[in-house]
């Protein structure tokens, strides 16, 4: 399959170096010049468990796309907040042959990328692979993951079905499910939840789960998320997912993780993808007539820390 990698940054870089090592033919996308160069010079290094292997593969700037590379699919892996501009300037290899899928954090992305493509080429997803970047050129993860996918529109079951299957025969574990927008919430909820507490407090899930107010707090933002996933006919079970984002704080398994926005902001200086989780829930909420008073605090103080961060 001829598959493009739009965005490959940590976790982009991991997919395209799986997905090349199980034959398909992939080429890189992304507009970080140190990274490009970098993976032209000397190659993709991709660490997986402390076993580090070098590739070569093909990597574009978005302004060096034309349209005779036409791919059977493109992986988007942008930060949310820069989707709609990779989108832009990659149109000339978005055909109506061109399926998109989109594995973002966050909510409503689709959105977006129908502005760029047909909905029946969309096809939306949540991963539990994980990676960071070393630096330029070079992606580091650990232990394994999985996919979650779904086609957006009705009548286009096989095709996410298909996708799946390739995906899984690169290692990327894969699996279709009939309720993407569950899954999507669900782990929006976490996101919700611990991004942003995690960012503010300057503190790993453990600590903040051993705080006096957690419970309240993710009962709360929880409470809020489906509110709003209600009026989308989606029925998110609250009481699960309040023990499911809890089980986070365990120092056994990843409580003494810090969860991306704060490596984000706090380690690396980045705007966050506020916007996208609990910034979306504000947004929906608003337009629904639904108060989400600790989405929109929440969303606020983020924006503060990224002035006071990104600022100085
Ligand atoms: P990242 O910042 O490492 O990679 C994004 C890449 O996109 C960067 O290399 C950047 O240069 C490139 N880029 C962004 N805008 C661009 C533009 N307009 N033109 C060209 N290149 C552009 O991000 P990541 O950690 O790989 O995360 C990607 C997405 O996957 C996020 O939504 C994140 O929440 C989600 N996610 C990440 C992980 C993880 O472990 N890293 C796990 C699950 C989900």
């Amino acid at each position: 399959m001829k598959i493009a990698i739009a965005g490959a940054g940590a976790l982009g870089s991991r997919f395209g170096f799986m997905l090349q090592q199980a034959g398909n033919d992939v080429t890189l996308i992304d507009g970080w010049k140190d990274h490009v160069e970098a993976i032209r010079r000397n190659g993709l290094n991709v660490t997986i468990n402390d076993k580090t292997f070098n590739v070569k593969i093909p990597t574009k700037y978005p302004s060096e796309v034309t349209a005779d590379m036409k791919m059977d699919l493109i992986i988007v892996f942008t930060k949310s907040m820069q989707l709609d501009d990779m989108l832009q300037n990659i149109q000339a290899i978005i055909t109506d042959q061109t399926s998109i899928l989109c594995l973002l954090n966050g909510i409503g992305h689709e959105d977006i990328i129908e502005k760029y493509a047909s909905k029946q080429n969309i096809f939306l997803g949540n991963t539990m692979w994980t990676a960071s970047l070393v630096g330029p050129g070079h992606t580091q993860s650990f232990g394994d993951g999985s996919i979650s996918l779904q086609n957006l529109v009705d009548g286009h079951a096989s095709e996410a079905k298909y996708l799946a299957a390739c995906l899984s025969e690169a290692g990327l574990n894969a699996e279709y499910t009939d309720n993407i927008h569950y899954s999507i919430y669900r782990k929006a909820c976490v996101n919700g939840t611990m991004n942003g507490l995690c960012t503010l407090l300057d503190a790993d899930m453990a600590a903040v789960g051993a705080t006096r107010m957690a419970h309240k707090i993710v009962t709360t933002i929880v409470n809020e998320f489906a509110a709003v996933a209600k009026h989308e006919n989606i029925d998110l079970d609250t009481n699960e997912i309040i023990e499911h984002v809890e089980s986070c704080y365990d120092p056994k398994t990843i409580g003494h993780h810090y969860p991306s926005m704060h490596q984000d902001l706090i380690k690396n200086h980045r705007y966050t993808e506020i916007d996208y989780i609990n910034g979306a829930i504000s947004r929906k909420g608003q337009k629904y007539g639904i108060a989400t008073p600790y989405c929109d605090f929440l969303t606020e103080l983020i924006h503060c820390k990224e002035d006071i961060v990104l600022k100085n």
